[in-house]
């Protein structure tokens, strides 16, 4: 929503936001990516620093309360420089390390109910108290393993400070 249609290739000298208004870019060391274990795992995410405790901590409890996160499965994974899927116009969140996809094989994009019974309740509480979007809540196109930073960098700055989490 951030990016006008072709505002990429229109402004080359604009910097890159990704869809939740946060920096984006090629080069991961530009715009601070990080790797953050999730604790209760062997597993890391590349994520923004200013995100990246957030989505660690919610990861975390995510392994605890809903499902354990595949160890060593390849399709855990935080930052990405890409697309909205089926988009030219929009850039992932993953594009700005602020989305991680978790167990995307058992839930797969566009598929709906993909969750054990109840978990879903559990998943938007988990969401509001880190900040987060679910992608099992879009409109359109659900997308249940993606979860994304709906704070902007001062806010989640500030809710990492208020949940005590590590910088
Ligand atoms: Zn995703």
């Amino acid at each position: 929503m951030n990016q006008p249609a072709n505002g990429i290739a229109a402004m080359p000298n604009t910097p890159l936001k990704s869809d939740n208004g946060w920096p984006a870019s090629k080069d991961p060391a530009e715009i601070g990516i990080k790797s953050y274990l999730i604790k209760g795992t062997d597993i890391k995410i590349r994520c923004a620093k200013k995100a990246g405790p957030l989505l660690a901590a919610f990861a975390a409890e995510f392994n605890e309360k809903i499902e354990p996160i595949d160890k060593g499965a390849l399709d855990d994974w935080g930052y990405c420089f890409r697309m909205v899927r089926g988009r030219e116009d929009r850039l992932s969140n993953h594009s700005s390390g602020t989305a991680i996809d978790l167990n995307a094989t058992k839930h797969p994009l566009g598929a709906e109910h993909t969750f054990a019974e109840g978990k879903a309740a559990i998943i938007i509480e988990l969401c509001a108290k880190y900040g987060l979007k679910w992608g099992g809540t879009y409109r359109n196109r659900k997308d249940e393993m993606h979860f994304e930073v709906c704070l902007t960098p001062k806010q989640a700055t500030e809710r990492i400070n208020a949940l005590g989490l590590e910088q």
